[in-house]
């Protein structure tokens, strides 16, 4: 059956009174479910002092602690005999997933089909709302392993009735766009950007392709960085955020934040040190409880579950798309947040002022960016490196005029900082190939901070 434009339009388009009682009608069954089945919050409630039957509406979830990822590590072999985050019998579980443990040892979780079909859920609404449908093909660089995104998205095509082509990397051959015409490519930005520039050197426009739209995920990038993509290949890129632990997120073609499912997952914004919400419209870390329909199964579910993400919720009103699901600012990684004398920086900050327009006549978009102690004290060193399509005629002056001002446009504590000497920015040309994490394997850490603190 076609889809419209909207993948489950009761749900999605709910007035926002009738979505709070339906939240907190599941807020109650979930810890319910939580106390019944999950070892670890059946203690976690005994120790910490909870009746799970106190809880009744989603701002209750403030009286309960926070959940780390440190935690799921600490309950699973071999620290413990048994997998306490498992919530459902071993023969109820279909598949058993991991984390990439990119930042140290892999979380196990354990999906039931239940949970497939949600999850496939959250991102066949986002792909309908980008415009998707069975007309559509698609082509998945997302990798196909222990995590659940490319998974996801291929059973939600399925469900939406759009063909897959199940590649698992960009680094495909072109001849899978001249004789297939997929219609969009899902990847992250800088994959994205590589595919698109490879296929220059093959002699073939990407923005002359048959892909009428990407799709962009795996991670935090700058509005800059995406204009670029945008650029070219000639038709819009919409953001995701989504994980293993149950975030699936969409931006829909009006471009005007990424639509939570909230009926799916709920999401706390909380200030830095994790005691309360912040309003909406103010930044803080992403908390994120699963929702379980009433009567439903789960695999693995978290509850006040710290994403170590910072995001800000932009509106709970009804979006232009129709949708009244709550829309937040594209997360970015607290671990890639680095603090010079009280004033913050993301990597995504850096990746803004690299991807100036000027600037991209003469860089690949391509950076890295390390932070050192300066010979002077109280003096902090920014060292940002740039991969040049051509480092002999690369105008260096130009490059670092407007990277400076766009990197210290929005930081008044950065830019007093750099005003008065005690940071400085220095600045590395390389040509292609030539920056450190090429030499590396794994995904590029293109923010690091090498002070002695
Ligand atoms: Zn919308």
């Amino acid at each position: 059956m076609p889809v419209g434009r909207f993948f489950s339009e009761a749900i999605e388009t709910m007035p926002r009174s009738d979505l709070d009682a339906l939240i907190d009608e599941r807020v109650r069954y979930t810890v319910h479910y939580a106390a019944e089945h999950s070892p670890f919050y059946r203690h976690w409630f005994r120790e910490n002092n909870i009746r799970p039957d106190a809880i009744r509406v989603h701002e209750d979830l403030l009286d309960l602690p926070i959940c780390s990822g440190h935690m799921i590590r600490e309950h699973q072999p071999p620290v413990t005999p048994d997998f306490e985050f498992l919530s459902a019998e071993w023969g109820e579980i279909f598949s058993i997933q991991e984390t990439s443990g990119t930042s140290g040892v892999p979380k196990s979780f354990f999906l039931t089909w239940e949970d497939w079909k949600r999850y496939a859920e959250k991102y066949a609404r986002s792909f309908v709302s980008q415009g998707f449908s069975e007309k559509d093909r698609i082509v998945v660089c997302a990798s196909y392993g222990m995590n659940v995104g490319a998974n996801t998205m291929t059973i939600a095509a399925q469900r939406i009735g759009m063909g897959i082509i199940p590649l698992g990397k960009c680094s495909f051959e072109s001849r899978v766009l001249t004789n297939y015409k997929p219609t969009a490519i899902v990847g992250s930005v800088f994959k994205l950007l590589r595919l698109g520039r490879r296929l220059a050197t093959e002699g073939m426009n990407p923005a002359q392709t048959s892909v009428t739209r990407l799709v962009a995920g795996g991670e935090s990038f700058a509005d800059e960085s995406r204009a670029y993509l945008a650029e070219q290949w000639g038709c819009p890129v919409y953001n995701t955020y989504g994980s293993t632990e149950g975030t699936m997120c969409g931006e829909c073609t009006q471009v005007a934040g990424l639509h939570v499912p909230e009926d799916l997952v709920h999401l706390d914004v909380y200030d830095p040190t994790l005691q309360s919400f912040v309003k909406d419209g103010e930044c803080g870390r992403g908390v994120l409880s699963t929702l379980l329909p009433v009567g439903g199964k789960c695999g693995t579910l978290l509850l006040n579950y710290d994403t170590e993400d910072t995001t800000v919720v932009l509106s709970r009103e009804r979006c232009g798309c129709g949708r009244t699901h709550m829309r937040i600012v594209n997360p970015q990684r607290e671990a890639e947040t680095v603090w010079i004398d009280g004033a913050p920086f993301n990597r995504v900050d850096i990746e803004a002022a690299v991807f100036q327009p000027e600037n991209m006549a003469y860089l690949t978009g391509e950076y890295e960016a390390f932070v050192y102690d300066g010979d002077a004290p109280h003096v902090t060193i920014v060292r940002v490196s740039l991969e040049c399509l051509s480092p002999d005629q690369c105008d260096r002056k130009l490059v670092e005029d407007r990277f400076i001002a766009r990197f210290l446009k929005y930081k008044p504590g950065l830019a007093a900082q750099y005003h008065d000497g005690a940071l400085q920015v220095i600045f590395n040309f390389t040509g292609l190939g030539g920056l450190e994490f090429a030499k590396l394997r794994g995904r590029p850490k293109r923010l690091v901070d090498r002070r002695h603190l």
